[in-house]
């Protein structure tokens, strides 16, 4: 039997019209609408596409985009300096600086610079406390998104067995911390992990978020898991062409995708869920920030997830 495909182009684009519906709704009760600045420094292609199509879909979905592009030699004192007066600036809802930063700026401290309440990413030291106290606060973008992809499965969670390969406090910890909100029961792999295949294979819900291209094979997948495939990988693809690559996860779809219940696809699942996730974490803040309660659709998300 083939798995579910969770399709992550349908997911994102009924989050961002949710999103898009509460921005109408709020700009009809504030008569103003949520911001979010997006920080880059460099020249890095990736994160230059990144942060265009954040641009754009903040725009698309009625929210103000304020884009700061640095040059890649610019002093971290600069870019801290930076952040601060975003942190200060009323019309700025959600600050992300997009990483990775250049060698010579400490991405730690820049972050540190972040006002907690418009930290859309959730790396704050506060909203990172808060996720391991299992107590509300702004979640990161890719895990929180990771949750709604699983929410969407439909599959109680409660007791499953979930596994995550990787610890970073990006995406392997903070997934980690959901999933434990969530009450499943969670082991976090990691490049020392024993025995990766048997802890691998236990898991109800495998969440893979290593940068290994197709590191996980079908046969270490439980038949009928949920698979959420974090990684993207880029690789060579001599089969579109001379010098073509292409996009894989950590996880190799094609013999995964006969064993697992449900899974992710890469192209097209957690990575367009994520930049969905920020626009909506962008609302959170904006009424967060003003003190109002964020629309019902997130309560009422958090308690089918979280609800004891
Ligand atoms: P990091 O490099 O920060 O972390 C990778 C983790 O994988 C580490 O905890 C590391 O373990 C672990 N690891 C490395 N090798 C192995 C191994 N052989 N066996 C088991 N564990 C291993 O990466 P990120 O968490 O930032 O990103 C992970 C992937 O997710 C990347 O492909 C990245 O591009 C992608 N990504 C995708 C996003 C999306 O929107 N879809 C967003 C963010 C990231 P240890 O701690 O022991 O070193």
């Amino acid at each position: 039997m083939s798995a579910t495909i969770i399709d992550g182009k349908v997911r994102a684009e009924a989050l961002r019209n949710t999103v898009a519906d509460e921005v109408a709704r709020f700009r009809a009760a504030h008569g103003t609408v949520p911001g979010l600045a997006v920080v880059l420094v460099g020249e890095d292609p990736a994160s230059q596409t990144y942060v265009a199509s954040k641009a754009k879909q903040t725009v698309e979905a009625g929210m103000r985009s304020f884009e700061h592009r640095l040059p890649a030699d610019t002093a971290e004192s600069e870019v801290i300096a930076l952040v601060e007066a975003l942190g200060r600036d009323d019309a700025v809802d959600g600050i992300l600086v997009q990483l990775p930063v250049p060698r010579h700026i400490d991405a730690g401290r820049v972050i540190a610079a972040i006002d907690p309440l418009k930290d859309v990413d959730g790396l704050t030291e506060v909203n990172a406390g808060r996720l391991a106290a299992g107590r509300p606060g702004l979640r990161p973008c890719t895990p929180y998104g990771s949750m709604m992809m699983l929410d969407w499965v439909g599959r109680p969670l409660a007791g499953l067995d979930a596994v995550v390969v990787g610890r970073s406090e990006l995406v392997g910890r903070p997934m980690a911390q959901l999933l434990l909100m969530a009450n499943c029961t969670v082991t976090i792999a990691h490049s020392k992990t024993r025995d990766l295949a048997g802890v691998c294979r236990r898991a109800d819900i495998l969440v893979a978020a290593v940068g290994r291209p197709k590191m996980i094979p079908g046969d270490w997948v439980k038949p009928g898991a949920t698979v959420i495939d974090v990684g993207i990988n880029r690789v060579p693809a001599p089969e579109k062409g001379e010098g073509k690559t292409r996009l894989v996860g950590d996880v190799d779809f094609d013999t995964a995708k006969g064993v697992a219940g449900a899974i992710t696809p890469v192209p097209g699942g957690v990575g367009l869920m994520t930049v969905a996730t920020l626009l909506a974490n962008t609302l959170i803040a904006a009424h967060l920030r003003r003190g109002l309660t964020p629309p019902a659709f997130f309560a009422d998300l958090d308690a089918r997830l979280f609800g004891r």
